[in-house]
């Protein structure tokens, strides 16, 4: 943890920033292991400091030893940031523009009287892209639960199922694998259906000759995994096994091309390109992937707006679709390691079209 706040230090020098306030729970948890619901850090050139109530105290002294740990009491949290960024002589607090509210914003500017506030787009988000060997230990963890709990609905998946009782087996079959929850609301998109791209279970009922996509992925100590299998309930036909075809085979290409100096867009393009050239091109409307970590959608993006060169530690989804409206659609999607010398897939469910 003390490694993250050093080069948290390093990033802001390079950008003139003095101090910033860590309000994103997310990104505060990444950078002191502390867990709980409540609490903000303040993070400077000498001091890391981890404001909390006292229902956290002893919470806090256990997960995050490194840091200086402030209890606000009667003053209210935001009044206490203030004080400490008093005592440190702070002259500009930089805070995380998308994770402050404008009634919060409102009330730190009212508490810190002359310091100035200076907005910063991403700053955590930027090292989180980078996995350490313990967080790609904990994905590769929870993808091969998502792997197992694929497994395990292949033996039940039958017509007559409603989607969210697939959901809900899935769901459990994670969490018996020692998963805390799934990574996301399931996805279970079946018949026409499965034309949506993100079709939360519902209440259909799975009939034969189905598609039905399965998004889903476990949340495991605080990381997730995110994978997608579409299969089908006996036969088809010949257009799903046409444009799953395509699917798969623009999915493979798209993950033999992830390798360190890629940016996203080129990723991207190695997708894309192929399924527009096999006429399609107008049924794939999302981009090719996302990072995922302690978030299920966080940097890098695989997509049109993707500018981020891949360097090896970054974990991304490699994961097009077609979604043919009032027909159906496919989609598949791994979890992928950038590596020194390319890449290593961390899903290994199969990807033919299975048959149930
Ligand atoms: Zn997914
Ligand atoms: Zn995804």
């Amino acid at each position: 943890m003390q490694n993250r706040i050093d080069r948290l230090r390093r990033l802001m020098s390079g950008r003139g920033i003095e101090a910033v306030l860590i309000s994103h729970p997310v990104n505060r948890r990444y950078l002191s292991g502390f867990t709980g619901s409540s609490g903000v850090a303040l993070i400077t050139a000498s001091d890391a400091v981890l404001i909390t109530d006292f229902r956290y105290v002893s919470q806090v002294k256990e997960q995050s030893p490194h840091m200086t740990l402030v209890e606000h009491a009667s003053a209210s949290l935001l009044q206490t940031v203030a004080e400490e960024c008093r005592k440190r002589d702070v002259k500009e607090l930089a805070f995380e523009e998308h994770h402050l509210t404008f009634a919060q914003h409102r009330a730190l500017e009212d508490a810190l009287g002359g310091i100035k506030l200076r907005p910063v787009g991403t700053l955590t988000e930027e090292l989180r892209m980078i996995k350490d060997e313990a967080e790609i230990q904990i994905i590769r963890d929870a993808a091969k639960i998502a792997d197992q709990a694929f497994e395990g609905i292949l033996k039940e998946l039958r017509p007559g199922m409603r989607e969210r009782d697939v959901a809900l087996r899935l769901e459990v079959m994670m969490r018996e694998m020692g998963a805390s929850s799934s990574s996301f609301d399931i996805i279970v998109a079946s018949g026409k259906r499965s034309a949506l791209p993100h079709g939360k279970a519902s209440d259909k009922v799975l009939e034969k000759g189905d598609l039905v996509t399965l998004d889903f992925g476990a949340c495991y100590r605080g990381y997730v995994s995110d994978l997608t299998r579409t299969v089908a309930l006996g036969e088809p036909g010949e257009k799903a096994r046409e444009i799953y075809g395509i699917v798969l085979e623009a999915q493979v290409k798209a993950v033999e091309a992830i390798r360190p100096g890629i940016t996203g867009v080129e990723a991207d393009a190695v997708a894309r390109d192929y399924i527009r050239e096999k006429g399609y091109g107008d049924y794939f409307g999302h981009g090719t992937g996302h990072g995922i970590g302690l978030e299920v959608h966080e940097g890098p993006t695989l997509s049109i707006r993707g500018d981020t060169v891949l360097v090896p530690g970054m974990i991304v989804t490699v994961e097009p679709g077609i979604y043919l409206p009032d027909f159906g659609g496919v989609r598949i999607e791994d979890d992928v390691l950038v590596t020194d010398a390319g890449y290593e897939v961390l899903t290994h469910s199969p990807k033919e079209l299975i048959l149930l």
